[in-house]
C-alpha cells in the first residue's frame, strides 16, 4: 500500500504536500519522498522513516516550487529500500519528470523483463518504473500521449500521480482499484491525494473522485479530463480500503469510512450474535467503528478493554515472525479493571495470519476475561492480493486452509464468526458487489497476470 499526494498552483507548495503525506500515513510507513518544480527544475527529496522524521524545514526548504507530488511507501512491490522509494525521479530526452504510484501492476514482471532484453537499467525493483521505461521509450509526439501510451500496456492497479517541470497529471486505472479524490484550494490550487483526509488537513475541498480510467493533466491552472484507456468490464474498488486500510474520517468511494465500518459491524452483529456477553470491546484503533456498531445493534455495552500505544507501527509490518509476535504486545495492553470475571465480545477487522487474534485472546483472558468471543467485521481473507494490499502468500493465510472452528480453536477464543460476503456487500450497499474488488475474500480476480505459481496456489 502506498498514499500519494499531488499539488500544483501553489507558492507552498512541498509544505502542503508533507502535511498531506503526514495525513496519508497511515497508508505507508517505510519511506517517504517529495518531488517539487519551481517551473524549470524538478528536485527531489526521499528517505526511508517517517515523514515528520523525514521533511525538517531546511529538507522543505531545498524543495521550491508552485507544484509537487509526495508518496508514503509500505512495500507491496520491490523490497524495502532507498532506491524503491517513491515519487521516482528521471531526465531523459523530453526533459525531466516524476513518478508517484500506489497499486500493483500484475504484468510488470513481463514488461521488465521484455524491457530489460532490449537493453534497460533498472534502478529499482519497484513496479512501478516499468511505467517510467514505457513512456521515456514512447515515440508518441507528446508527454501526454507518450503516457498514455505507456499507460496502455500496464495491467492492474494504479492510482498515480506524475509531475513534469510545468504538469501535474493524475490518472486511475479502469477498474478504479485504489483510491484517489481531486480538491481545490481557495487560493486556486489544485490538489490529488489519495483520501480526502489529506484534503481536510490542508483545507482543500473536495470536488470529486477521479473516474476509473480516468487522466486529468493540470497545467497554468486549466484542468483537461479524458478517459482514454480501454474501458475495464466492470469496477473493481478495493473493499479492503473500507474495512481496514482507509482512515475513518476518510470518504471513500463516496461513503464515509467510519460510518462504513459501523454498518460493518451492525451487520456482524445481526449475522454471529454473541447474546451471552458483558460488554463488547474494539482491537482499536481499526476495529473500533465495527465494534461500536455491534454494540448499538446488540445492545451489549460498548468498553475500552484494550489500549493501543502510538508510538509504535502497525504490527503487521515488521517483517519477520519473531518481531511480529512480540509486537503485539508492544502494540497493545489490556485494562484489567474492565475485562476482570467478564465475558468479552472483541471486535477486528481480519484476521490474516491468525497470530494477531491468538495473542490478543490470550491477553485477555490473562487480563481476567472468562470468556473470549472474537468477531470478525469482514468474511476469511482467503487469497493474496494482487492490486496493492501487503498479504502474504495464500499458504499463510489462516483462513485458506482452516475452517472456522479450527480458526477459533489456534486463536483460543471461545467463539468466533465472521461477516458473510452477502452482509459485507449490504453493509457498502451493493449487495451483488459489483462494483468492488472482492478477491482477498472471494477468489474473484478481476484480471489475469499472476505467475503460474500464484495461479496455482490460487
Ligand atoms: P495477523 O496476525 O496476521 O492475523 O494480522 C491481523 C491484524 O493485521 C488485524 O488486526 C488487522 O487489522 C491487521 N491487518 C490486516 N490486513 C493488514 C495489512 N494488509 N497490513 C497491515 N495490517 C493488516
Amino acid at each position: 500500500m502506498c498514499g500519494i499526494f499531488g499539488i500544483v498552483g501553489h507558492a507552498e507548495a512541498s509544505n502542503l504536500t508533507y502535511l498531506g503525506l503526514h495525513a496519508l500515513q497511515h497508508r505507508g510507513q517505510e519511506s517517504a519522498g517529495i518531488v517539487a518544480s519551481d517551473g524549470h527544475t524538478l528536485r527531489a527529496h526521499r528517505q526511508m522513516g517517517l515523514v515528520a522524521d523525514i521533511f525538517t524545514v531546511p529538507v522543505l526548504a531545498s524543495l521550491p516550487g508552485q507544484a509537487a507530488i509526495g508518496h508514503v511507501r509500505y512495500s507491496t512491490a520491490g523490497g524495502s529500500r532507498l532506491e524503491n522509494a517513491q515519487p521516482l525521479f528521471v531526465t531523459y530526452a523530453g526533459g525531466q519528470f516524476s513518478i508517484a504510484h500506489n497499486g500493483n501492476l500484475v504484468n510488470a514482471r513481463e514488461l521488465k523483463d521484455a524491457l530489460e532484453a532490449d537493453g534497460a537499467i533498472f534502478q529499482s525493483d519497484a513496479d512501478t518504473e516499468v511505467v517510467m521505461h514505457l513512456l521515456a521509450r514512447s515515440k508518441q509526439p507528446t508527454f501526454e500521449a507518450k503516457l498514455v501510451e505507456a499507460l496502455k500496456k500496464v495491467e492492474g492497479a494504479y492510482s498515480i500521480l506524475l509531475l513534469t517541470e510545468s504538469k501535474l497529471i493524475a490518472a486511475r486505472d479502469p477498474h478504479g482499484f485504489r483510491p484517489l479524490v481531486l480538491g481545490k484550494m481557495k487560493e486556486g490550487a489544485f490538489v490529488v491525494a489519495s483520501e480526502t483526509t489529506a484534503l481536510d488537513l490542508i483545507e482543500a475541498e473536495l470536488v470529486r473522485e477521479l473516474e476509473p480510467g480516468e487522466l486529468l493533466i493540470i497545467e497554468n491552472g486549466v484542468m483537461r479530463t479524458s478517459k482514454p484507456f480501454t474501458p475495464a468490464p466492470r469496477q473493481g474498488r478495493c473493499i479492503f480500503e473500507q474495512v481496514y486500510f482507509a482512515k475513518p474520517d476518510s470518504v471513500l468511494f463516496g461513503k464515509s469510512v467510519y460510518e462504513t465500518r459501523k454498518r460493518l459491524g451492525m451487520q456482524l452483529a445481526r449475522e454471529q450474535p454473541a447474546p451471552a456477553a458483558d460488554l463488547v470491546i474494539a482491537v482499536p484503533d481499526s476495529g473500533v467503528p465495527a465494534a461500536i456498531g455491534f454494540s448499538q445493534v446488540s445492545g451489549i455495552p460498548y468498553d475500552v478493554g484494550l489500549i493501543r500505544s502510538h508510538y509504535v507501527g502497525r504490527t503487521f509490518i515488521e517483517p519477520q515472525q519473531s518481531i511480529r509476535h512480540f509486537g503485539v504486545k508492544l502494540k497493545l495492553s489490556a485494562v484489567r479493571s474492565v475485562l476482570k470475571g467478564k465475558r468479552v465480545v472483541v471486535v477486528d477487522d481480519s484476521i490474516v495470519r491468525g497470530t494477531t487474534s491468538r495473542k490478543i485472546v490470550k491477553m485477555l483472558k490473562a487480563a481476567g476475561a472468562v470468556e473470549v468471543h472474537l468477531r470478525i467485521s469482514s468474511p476469511p481473507t482467503q487469497w493474496p492480493c494482487y492490486y496493492g494490499i501487503d498479504t502474504p502468500s495464500r499458504q499463510e493465510l489462516i483462513a485458506s486452509s482452516h475452517t472456522t472452528e479450527e480458526i477459533a480453536r489456534y486463536v483460543t477464543a471461545d467463539s468466533l464468526g465472521y461477516l458473510s460476503l452477502e452482509g459485507l456487500g449490504a453493509a457498502v450497499d451493493d449487495p451483488t458487489r459489483s462494483t468492488f474488488c472482492t478477491a482477498c475474500f472471494s477468489g474473484q480476480y478481476l484480471t489475469g497476470g499472476f505467475t503460474a505459481d500464484d495461479k496455482l496456489s490460487a
